[in-house]
């Protein structure tokens, strides 16, 4: 059966590298009916925080990727990781080093002044304790090949070969007794039963010292595929502004889950010309063959057109409570009282709302011509609008509104439009300072539709703030 890892360090929130790394491991469990398990790599004990755990495990249930059995932290497991270290010393692949801080200064340097990669040089390799310095702790390195290839068969980039002599005998125990995060992640890799390693391509230089360890204890070496990271929209490595932010930002920016996650599945892996595909399409075609060889681009305009047709495609009631949680979670605290105190009109309004939006930020904007307070704050845009003669048009139609039996769609449409036509106007050149007055805005539902949505009462009041 397949089992793969999730191994975030938590030393900030689940970024969107990482929150991609999470759904192909999640995909390709779920796709083999296998596991997908989840290793908090917390050994960095000054950078690790409880609450980038809890940001990290808030992020994948917000993507919904759900993990098997309980998340295993990897500081905790230090004495088994110690435990394989001596069996690696006792069996011969490992050796304590004696080497103290300065010598290692000293060979580094002199390695390059002669034009050398600075690499260990394997000094202690034959030497016995006894020829040890006094006072020095030492560490255990692993006796790494000295010649020949390494080659890290890869399901993504295919056979990754490195030569031998370019890996040093790197330490797997430090001389306080820790574990390297190289050795660490073999240990529990191979103890957790993982058998599929999906990952970032920043670990394939890591993936070949780490087989070094597989082999020297003779362990079954995981099917390993690394995948490009992620570039911003000019190639280079990914910048906040172009995206590189927590889950959390995304969140907080409008985006609906289910959107992230079709934009991530399709930043790295393709089925065909797909674009749009629900979770349970991506989970049936998921394929590490069809992982990308190439770094994919990140790109926000691809990112809104996709949350725009999610959020087209959205039940309002469900809406309606995204952007409540959004509005609070962002500190909008006049627009969260204002959509919990008109819940039932923002709920009316919320299919006029939906083929106006991108994200729920731009939802919340558009919900707001609702629980505005009097006198309405009036864009710019729409101010330049109310000039001497469209506020006497408005006048003119307030006076028509006031005396009209019913308040719908209809009947307000057809007052606008007659009075349109008796002063030769088109109809525009009415309902739009119409909607500057109603709503402060420029761009929103139906001009009759807000109307209706507010009411007959409101609708007036707002008309007299402007007529005078
Ligand atoms: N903790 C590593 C990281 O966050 C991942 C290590 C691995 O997947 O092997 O980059």
């Amino acid at each position: 059966p397949v089992v793969t890892r999730f191994a975030p360090s938590p030393t900030g929130f689940l970024h969107i590298g990482g929150a991609r790394t999470a759904l192909f491991n999640w995909a390709f469990a779920r796709k083999m009916g296998g596991k997908m398990l989840l290793r908090i790599e917390d050994t960095d004990r000054e950078r690790s925080t409880e609450a980038a755990v809890a940001a990290i495990l808030d992020g994948m249930s917000w993507l919904g990727l759900d993990w098997d059995g309980t998340p295993i932290s990897q500081f905790v497991r230090a004495d088994r990781h110690a435990e394989i270290a001596l069996e690696l010393l006792e069996s011969g692949n490992a050796y304590k080093c004696y080497c103290t801080p300065q010598e290692l200064t000293e060979m580094r340097d002199k390695a390059r002044a002669e034009g050398r990669p600075p690499r260990y040089d394997g000094r202690w390799r034959d030497r016995d304790a006894s020829e040890a310095p006094e006072g020095v702790k030492p560490v255990v390195r692993i006796k790494a090949p000295q010649s020949g290839d390494i080659v890290v068969k890869d399901r993504v980039q295919g056979d990754v070969v490195f030569k031998a002599e370019n890996l040093d005998d790197f330490i797997i125990l430090r001389s306080d007794g820790t574990p390297t995060y190289m050795h660490a992640v073999v240990v529990d890799d191979h103890d957790m039963g993982v058998t599929h390693i999906i990952r970032g391509d920043d670990h394939l230089t890591n993936a070949a010292r780490q087989i070094v360890i597989y082999r020297a204890m003779g362990w079954d070496i995981p099917e390993m595929a690394h995948i490009p990271l992620i570039h911003g929209p000019d190639g280079a490595k990914l910048s906040k502004r172009h995206g590189a932010m927590g889950v959390e930002t995304y969140r907080q920016m409008g985006y609906l889950p289910e959107a992230l996650r079709n934009y991530l599945a399709r930043l790295g892996w393709a089925h065909g010309d797909d674009e749009i595909f629900s979770t349970d399409q991506m989970v049936e075609w998921f394929s590490l063959e069809a992982l990308n060889k190439g770094a994919s681009r990140f790109d926000f305009v691809k990112l809104d057109n996709l949350n725009g047709h999610y959020i087209r495609s959205t039940d309002p009631a469900r809406l309606y409570d995204v952007m409540v949680e959004t509005a609070s979670e962002t500190g909008r605290n006049a627009d969260y009282a204002g959509l919990v105190s008109n819940k039932d009109t923002v709920l009316a309004a919320i299919p006029e709302l939906q083929p106006r939006a991108k994200t729920v930020l731009e939802l919340i904007d558009l919900a707001q011509f609702i629980y505005a307070e009097r006198p309405l704050p009036i864009e710019e845009k729409a101010a330049a609008l109310l000039n001497e003669e469209s506020v006497a048009h408005l006048a003119a139609l307030t006076t028509a509104f006031s005396s009209l039996d019913g308040w719908s769609v209809e009947s307000l449409d057809g007052t606008v439009r007659t009075y349109a036509e008796t002063v030769g106007l088109k109809l525009g050149k009415v309902a739009q300072p119409l909607r500057a007055a109603l709503t402060g805005r420029t761009i929103s539902p139906g001009i009759f539709e807000v109307m209706v949505l507010i009411g007959r009462e409101e609708s007036l009041a707002r008309l007299s703030d402007v007529v005078g």
